[in-house]
């Protein structure tokens, strides 16, 4: 099979039971783009990459239909379209800093890394960061994109206000004065492009991180609030064999006082690591206990490297942080099936929200996420199987990674979910930015 077959075969097979029924739309692409892992190879006409809003009104005016792109992050086709990917590229600055409401106002395009340097060199900081800092502020917004830390929330939590272009060329701002904001912020690029957003900003700290390894899981069904409670961040890697975590990362705020934990007979690791042992840490954030600014420690990746392990997809579930343990294990059953596909799962915790879409709004929950082979056949008939697992226990799908859990099922976990459904018609009453991924996900 060549690349070109293999991206399109893994393009619509990384839809599962999706895409059956948007098959006939799905045109021969065009433009060569790839999502950034290379499974999905964007279906749309042409892409455009306007560098002001003048420039992004004009395109907006003049294309039948589209889709804003962030950094290509996504592992399915919520980015996707048919007709004209909008790219934020080259929306990426800071504009300004509020230091009275201690906001910072940044275009849409802007990758977290880059932010991340711009105001810790000012004394400033964000509450948190995802695994890694290359991903777009209003993409990453878009999806619900989270780190870990049980009393911090998820990337988008951090949002103070957004301004959007709709399809009609207007700009709209909502902030927290307007209860649609919360059905603004997590949109999936359903209303409009994201021009602009107010983030929360904080005094500028500096992280350590140490990380431990061989943590039996039995370890959790007792200590898993103490084990999350000893840093600032946690997470928790495991490849699913001999009832092991592998890995356990803790990142601690310089300064604060946390509560002591043996971590239940796991070791500290005496060299830096990838979560993937075998693969060097070159490009991971540095460990060791050696402190350094939060946007350097945070991430697990750092942003001058390729993150992560490059050739992969990517799945995740939320559950009720009270299932965790019951989730684990659940998925744990699985793990004859999972381990010969998967390069590594990581756990994580988020703080409750009050963002419509949002899987953690007004709940805490963990996150289980796995990083797959990129064996796209194979891998697409185990994630129905975790699915099976983990939805007694209220799971939900990450919304920019792969799942194929039926949309009324997605649907019924978000308590707001029609009021996110009259938002979108509002804002976009003539579908301009409704791809296959919100047809069957919102407007089925
Ligand atoms: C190596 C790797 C590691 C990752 N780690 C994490 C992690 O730690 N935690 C986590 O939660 N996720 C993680 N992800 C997933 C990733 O954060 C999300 O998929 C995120 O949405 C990617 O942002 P993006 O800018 O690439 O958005 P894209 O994939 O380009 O777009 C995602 C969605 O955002 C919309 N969008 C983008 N820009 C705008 C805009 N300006 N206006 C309106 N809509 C817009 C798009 O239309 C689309 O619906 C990871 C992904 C990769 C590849």
């Amino acid at each position: 099979m060549n690349r070109q077959e293999f991206l399109q075969k893994s393009s619509l097979l990384a839809l599962g039971s999706a895409i059956l029924a948007f098959s006939s739309s799905f045109k021969t692409p065009d433009t060569g783009l790839t999502n950034w892992a290379g499974n999905l190879r964007y279906s749309a006409k042409n892409v455009v990459y306007p560098t002001t809003i003048e420039e992004l009104r004009a395109k907006v005016l003049k294309i039948k239909g589209g889709k804003a792109l962030g950094s290509q992050h996504s592992f399915n086709t919520v980015a996707d379209t048919t007709e004209t990917l909008i790219s934020t590229s080259k929306l990426n600055k800071v504009l300004s800093i509020d230091k009275d409401k201690m906001w910072v106002w940044v275009e849409g395009g802007i990758k977290y890394g880059t932010l991340g340097l711009y105001i810790d060199e000012r004394g400033y900081a964000i509450h948190n960061l995802a695994s890694l800092p290359h991903i777009s502020v209003a993409g990453a917004c878009a999806t619900a994109t989270h780190g870990s830390g049980g009393k911090t929330g998820n990337l988008s939590s951090a949002v103070r206000a957004i301004e959007l272009m709709k399809s009609d060329g207007t700009l709209v701002q909502f902030d927290q004065t307007n209860p649609e904001f919360y059905g603004a912020v997590v949109n999936i690029g359903a209303l409009g492009i994201v021009t602009k957003l107010a983030l929360a900003i904080q005094p500028t700290f500096q992280v350590t991180q140490e990380v431990y390894e061989n943590l039996p899981m039995s370890a959790l069904e007792h200590h898993f609030d103490e084990i999350y409670a000893a840093g600032y961040s946690v997470s928790m890697f495991t490849h699913w064999l001999d009832k092991n975590i592998n890995q356990v990362w803790v990142k601690k705020k310089v300064g604060d006082v946390v509560p002591k934990t043996n971590f239940y007979g796991a070791t500290p690791a005496t060299t830096n690591l990838h979560p993937i042992k075998v693969n060097s840490p070159v490009n991971c954030t540095d460990q060791m206990g050696v402190p350094g600014p939060w946007y350097e420690r945070l991430p697990h990746f750092k942003m001058g490297f390729t993150p992560s392990n490059g050739a992969e997809l990517q799945t995740e579930f939320f559950v009720p942080r009270e299932n965790a343990y019951k989730a684990i294990m659940a998925v744990e059953s699985l793990h004859e099936i999972i381990s010969p596909v998967l390069f590594v799962t990581e756990v994580r915790s988020i703080a409750a929200d009050e963002l419509w879409l949002s899987p953690a709004y007004k709940k805490e929950v963990i996150a289980i996420h796995f990083t797959w082979k990129q064996e796209v056949e194979k891998v697409m008939k185990v994630i129905p199987q975790v699915e099976a697992k983990l939805s007694p226990l209220g799971a939900m799908p990450h919304w920019g990674k792969i799942f194929t859990m039926p949309a009324a099922e997605v649907q019924s976990r978000y308590p707001k979910f029609k009021d996110f459904l009259a938002l979108a018609k509002k804002m976009d009453p003539q579908g301009k930015w409704k791809n296959a991924f919100l047809q069957r996900n919102i407007y089925s």
